[in-house]
């Protein structure tokens, strides 16, 4: 465990077969066999730590797992078939009909249906917070409160809400506090340094990174994960071994990676900045950047994505779309390939205007997920778009 991230990411491997394989067998298999009628039973009674059927358990799992905690300095994980799934899991294992959940109001587009649509045809109600006010939390607690929900940098409007702050928070108010990291990834920000209870991640995202593969993650405290694992070991979210095999490789080269992400999106930004067709730009590493002190306190860099907006409105953003050439149009974040996004006809269609104000996105906002490219070509590409 004194080893560093970049080692662990690569030298982290639970299972070798008696081949001796260098590289990590897939385990692609629905149930494992028992040696006799004893075991069968002390494996069910869960005597015995072992593996019994993949919506339980599977090696490449455990062993994705296993390098997310130690990234993210968590107890212990599940593994899920999409970042969604590990949404829900985690909350429906944790709330009961009821239970008050507090949110902050820029979250992924699905969770915020999650909350708005379906957990109040279970009696759980939320109250949502703006991300620049996170003074306000304190009074939307009620007795009901179990959960503080929250998402850093946020989507798309790359605000930053402080980690410490809404830690405190939590432990104040004896609330689980629960952060989807995935903008992050868990190279760039550890929340539960901060105080964090659960991080989820959707591995789809920057995890991953080449665009291949769902699936999600949630790490943390070994009590609120074993509810989790109760839970979705009944209700089938497991991530497939496939996938997990993919994570775990992918995880090999997350830092290498994420660096250049950071790297080529921070240039991108400078360079928008400094363009006349801009009306601004956010990124949480540009000086500009409200947040750019707590950016600077919780994050190793300003991750990949990067919003602006184009001046001319709704009109000029859609030309703006309809020249680009190498970049790509998808819905998709984090991957080896830039991508471009229109939030407000896209991602956040479904949220009202004053819903996608609050959110940091005007009709004009563009979002660019800064892949891997050349620089160079990335910027060439936005340059003779926004011409
Ligand atoms: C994509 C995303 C999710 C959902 O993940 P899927 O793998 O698409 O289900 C959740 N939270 C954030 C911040 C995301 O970007």
């Amino acid at each position: 465990m004194s080893k560093k991230f970049e080692t662990n990411a690569i030298r982290t491997q639970l299972n070798r077969s008696e081949n001796l394989e260098h590289s990590v067998p897939m385990y692609v298999t629905s149930s494992f066999v028992f040696e006799d009628a004893e075991d069968m039973r002390a494996s069910f009674a869960e005597e015995k730590e072992r593996n019994v059927y993949s919506r339980y358990s599977n090696p490449n799992s455990s062993e994705f797992i296993e390098k997310v905690c130690q990234m993210e300095g968590a107890e212990n994980g599940f593994a899920f078939a999409s970042g969604m799934a590990a949404v829900f899991s985690t909350l429906a294992a944790l709330l009961d009909s009821g239970d008050h959940i507090i949110s902050s109001r820029s979250i992924f587009g699905s969770t915020h249906s999650l909350f708005n649509n379906f957990f109040p045809k279970w009696n759980i109600d939320h109250s949502y917070f703006k991300s620049n006010e996170l003074e306000s939390i304190e009074e939307l607690i009620t007795p009901k409160t179990k959960i503080l929900y929250a998402e850093t940098p946020t989507n798309p409007g790359v605000d930053v809400l402080d980690l410490e702050v809404l830690g405190k928070i939590a432990k104040k108010h004896n609330l689980i506090l629960v952060i989807d990291n995935c903008f992050a990834s868990p190279y760039l920000q550890q929340p539960i340094k901060f105080g964090a209870d659960l991080v989820i991640h959707s591995g789809t995202k920057l995890m991953d990174g080449q665009g291949r593969v769902l699936a999600g993650i949630t790490v943390g405290n070994k009590e609120l994960i074993d509810k989790v694992y109760r839970f979705s070991r009944i209700t089938g979210p497991a991530l497939s071994p496939f996938n997990a095999w993919v994570l775990s490789k992918s995880l090999e080269t997350l830092a290498v990676r994420v660096d250049r992400h950071c790297d080529n999106a921070l240039k991108l930004a400078e360079f928008l900045e400094a363009h006349d067709k801009v009306n601004w730009v956010r990124y949480p590493f540009l000086k500009s950047h409200p947040k750019y002190e707590v950016a600077k306190k919780q994050m190793k860099a300003g991750g990949c994505v990067v919003a602006f907006e184009v001046k001319g409105g709704l009109e000029a953003g859609q030309k703006f779309f309809n020249s680009i050439k190498l970049l790509s149009l998808s819905a998709n974040l984090g991957d080896s390939r830039s991508i471009v996004t229109h939030p407000a006809s896209t991602t956040h269609s479904k949220l009202s205007t004053e819903e996608r104000a609050d959110t940091g996105i005007t009709d004009g906002t563009v979002r660019v997920s800064v892949g891997l490219e050349h620089i160079d070509d990335i910027i060439e590409d936005i340059k003779q778009a926004l011409g």
